[in-house]
């Protein structure tokens, strides 16, 4: 069962105070009492404020309809269901309460029966509200990350490798980036089927994220190359990479229907970044190294020549599937 609703009930009049909080509990919900407006907005600045909320316009130091306008304008994907209980009656009163951000108005005296028909098309309202957030955070999940391994995609790598390089410019510490594509990887699925393959490309980015620091970035860039962003890294080359290459030696994945444990390798470009150079040509230098580190053997890492190279082309390299 679902703990009951909390509510906050803002009123200065005791006896009024008192009436709404036995509604309130008759009907099952729990409620939180406070006395003026500025308690109000203390509450709910707290860490799980309630969301519904009843709200009474004249209140001592700050009024319900000064509440409204100071919780609507903060940034709040999740805003309260904000019903304003007044005693003030002309239809010129309403328009003030809904235009500060009430969600809903009922006069002072009220009838009880109107005032839980109201709270529940605020409960509703809030039901959708929780709907819609929570689709929109798939939405996010789903846009941004790898859905095999939960790392960045390349989309949200790309942006965040953009902003990492932003800082660089602004006159940030060094900042290394590194393509690491598995090596032979088609054979992989070859021998041991797509399931196994995946599990080698699982095992993998575990692997780096084991050996990387929280200031560093995975994405997936492709089906098996990986964008690892290291910003901050004052040693060059970046002994990162180094780590990952070595890790990656002793990583085994669990073996499909053959029973053997499947170990492999990975090749490594790495550059570091340059002032004035583009994102792309950037990419393209480490692209080179890793074309390099495949070309002279794979299970290595390959650094840049320092840049700028130059392109036919402004494209970032597309992955090498
Ligand atoms: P190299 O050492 O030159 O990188 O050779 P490679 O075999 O790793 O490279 P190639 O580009 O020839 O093959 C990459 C393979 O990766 C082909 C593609 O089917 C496979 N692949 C891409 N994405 C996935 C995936 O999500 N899961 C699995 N199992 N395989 C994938
Ligand atoms: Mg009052
Ligand atoms: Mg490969
Ligand atoms: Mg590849």
């Amino acid at each position: 069962m679902n703990p009951p609703e909390r509510v906050l009930i803002a009123e200065d009049d005791n006896v009024m105070r008192l009436i709404l909080e036995k509604h309130l509990s008759n009907w099952g919900y729990a409620a939180v009492t406070v006395k003026d407006g500025e308690e109000a907005l203390r509450e709910m600045e707290g860490e799980e404020p309630p969301r519904l909320m009843l709200l009474d316009w004249e209140m001592p130091r700050v009024d319900g309809v000064e509440v409204c306008r100071r919780l609507r304008a903060r940034d709040n994907s999740d805003p309260p269901y904000i019903i304003m209980v007044t005693a003030k009656d002309n239809a010129g009163d309403m328009v003030t309460c809904l235009d500060a951000g009430a969600s809903d108005c009922i006069r002072k005296p009220f009838d009880r029966d109107e005032l839980l028909a109201r709270m529940r098309v605020g409960e509703r309202t809030l039901q959708l509200q929780a709907q819609l957030n929570e689709a929109r955070r798939k939405m996010t999940q789903l846009a941004m990350y790898d859905a095999l391994t939960g790392i960045y995609n390349r989309r949200a790598a790309g942006e965040r490798l953009e902003q990492e390089l932003a800082r660089f410019r602004r006159g940030g510490s060094p900042l290394h980036v590194g393509l690491a594509d598995l090596d032979h990887f088609k054979a992989v699925n070859d021998q041991h089927g797509h399931q196994t393959g995946d599990a080698v490309i699982t095992a993998f980015v575990q692997g780096v994220r084991s050996v990387m620091r929280s200031s560093d970035v995975i994405g997936r860039w492709g089906g098996e190359e990986f964008l690892i962003i290291a910003p901050d890294s004052a040693t060059h080359p970046n002994p990162l990479f180094d780590r990952i290459l070595e890790h990656t030696r002793t990583l085994e994945a669990p073996a499909g229907e053959a029973g053997v444990a499947v170990r492999f390798t990975v090749s490594i470009g790495t550059a570091c970044a340059e002032s004035g150079e583009t994102m792309d040509d950037f990419l393209l230098r480490t692209d080179k190294a890793l074309y390099r580190a495949k070309d002279e053997g794979r299970d290595r890492i390959c650094h840049a020549e320092p840049g700028p190279v130059k392109t036919q082309t402004t494209k970032p390299p597309m992955p090498k599937n």
